[in-house]
């Protein structure tokens, strides 16, 4: 489009350089039609980028060079290839795809790259059995958990671990979604040999979200017809779930008992190690440099979802790729703040020292004095800690506001707790005994 073209030229003169900005590039003339303009970005964080520093300067220069009636919008559109000529090679990560290969399976979740905590160690330990013996340990496996939690990666992990191994081998990886669809397009051409043909005669049958296999009566007999075809000949299947084969509502119980039939294994929501070993692992990944102190900070600020954190990475990492700006604690607290702040009401460093003196049952004013009894030192550490994690205040401001210490005994206390954390559970439990209190 021209008129974008021109809006851009004229942008240079606002910010030298344009033609370098990645930002402009990844802006797509979409439409200009009775003065209304549409520009697209991939994504909602490139939209709040844009919005926030480029959208006056393009309504201002559209404005004088098409009249005060133009109006602009921005929309996102995620189709990458739109985008692809402009965004520069070396910025492309910042968008990440997931890439699959010729059998449908995400090529990037492997068992190398997925990390076992308490919460998932039983689930990994029976998937990785049964992709090294196929038909033999645990006939059918049935994974559940909540959402973002890794069930679609260690489900993908399962069939590229065979695919490797066992070349040659018939896997069908597939949502119970794209089962039902295809169920309904066979039926509808009239093809259902053709479908029987091909469930029937695979190796390994892995199944992701079956929970959406309720109330489809159908589907769930033909479900049902290609289990048994396949256990009997002791062909792999696995299921996974975001609830647990007697929670799927309107199921046929005879499907139900095959379900269970083998083995169920849970995943549960991961302590703060794991997530922050995730984090790391997904970083060096990606490339980018996140230090224990943001590491922790992320981990503590998500809820449940994995996917959540991978969401924070890929802000963080789109941030620094595009600015060329190098992350510390506060920049990353900066960039992920509009997300972060919203789920959680800020806490203030009283809050915190509150809940600390709260639970160790000494005073706050123990907290902000000098006394160096481990009783009270240890407690005003952890405080410190959470102070640092859980607020936006520097060092030397959590140190003026416990009585005014020196910003490095801050730095030692907060260092010291990250270690404690690492290698001592008791520790880390209470660190989040108290912020589960804190709400
Ligand atoms: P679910 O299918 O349970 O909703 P996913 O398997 O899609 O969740 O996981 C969400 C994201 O979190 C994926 O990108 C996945 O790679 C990542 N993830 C989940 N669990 C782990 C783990 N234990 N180690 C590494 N990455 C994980
Ligand atoms: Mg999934």
């Amino acid at each position: 489009m021209e008129v974008w073209e021109k809006i851009k030229k004229e942008l240079s003169a606002v910010y030298s350089d344009t033609n370098n900005d990645p930002w402009l590039t990844i802006i797509n003339p979409v439409s200009f039609i009775d003065n209304h303009m549409v520009l697209s970005v991939p994504d909602d964080f490139s939209l709040e980028w844009i919005r926030n520093h480029y959208q006056s300067d393009i309504i201002k220069i559209a404005k004088s060079s098409f009249g005060d009636t133009v109006e602009v919008e921005l929309i996102i559109d995620h189709r990458e290839d739109i985008y692809t000529d402009a965004v520069p090679s070396g910025e492309k990560k910042a968008f990440p795809v997931l890439e699959t290969n010729s059998i449908g399976l995400l090529k990037n979740y492997i068992f190398d790259n997925y990390i076992v905590g308490e919460s998932n160690k039983f689930a990994s330990a029976a998937s990785l059995a049964v992709a090294q013996n196929p038909g033999k340990a645990y006939n059918p496996l049935f994974i559940y958990g909540g959402v973002g939690l890794g069930k679609t990666h260690i489900l993908n992990a399962i069939g590229n671990y065979i695919e490797e191994t066992k070349g040659g081998i018939n896997i069908i990886y597939l949502t119970a979604e794209t089962f039902v669809n295809d169920l309904v397009n066979h039926l509808r051409d009239k093809k259902m040999d053709q479908f029987r043909e091909v469930y029937r005669n695979c190796d390994v049958l892995l199944i992701d979200d079956i929970q959406f296999i309720s109330n489809k009566e159908r589907s769930q007999e033909e479900m049902f017809h290609t289990f048994n075809t396949l256990y009997q000949e002791n062909k792999q299947i696995v299921f996974t779930s975001d609830r647990l084969p007697k929670e799927i509502p309107n199921i046929e119980e005879r499907l139900k008992s095959r379900f269970e039939m083998g083995l169920i294994a849970d995943i549960q929501v991961p302590d703060i190690e794991t997530k922050v070993a995730i984090i790391k692992k997904k970083a060096e990944t990606d490339n980018i440099e996140i230090d224990d102190e943001i590491a922790f900070y992320l981990a503590y600020n998500t809820q449940s979802n994995i996917r959540e954190l991978e969401g924070y990475l890929t802000r963080l990492s789109a941030y620094t790729v595009l600015t060329k700006i190098k992350l510390n604690i506060n920049v990353a607290k900066e960039v992920l703040s509009s997300l972060i702040r919203k789920k959680d009401k800020w806490l203030t460093i009283e809050d915190i020292q509150r809940a600390v003196a709260a639970h160790f049952k000494i005073k706050v004013s123990d907290l902000l004095s000098d006394k160096r009894m481990k009783y009270i030192s240890y407690p005003r550490q952890i405080a410190m800690f959470l102070s640092r994690t859980l607020t936006n205040a520097s060092f030397p401001e959590i140190g003026v506001q416990f009585g005014n210490k020196d910003h490095s005994t801050v730095i030692h206390s907060v260092n010291k707790i990250s270690d404690m954390i690492k290698n001592d559970s008791s520790v880390k439990e209470v660190v989040e005994k108290i912020k589960k209190g804190m709400g």
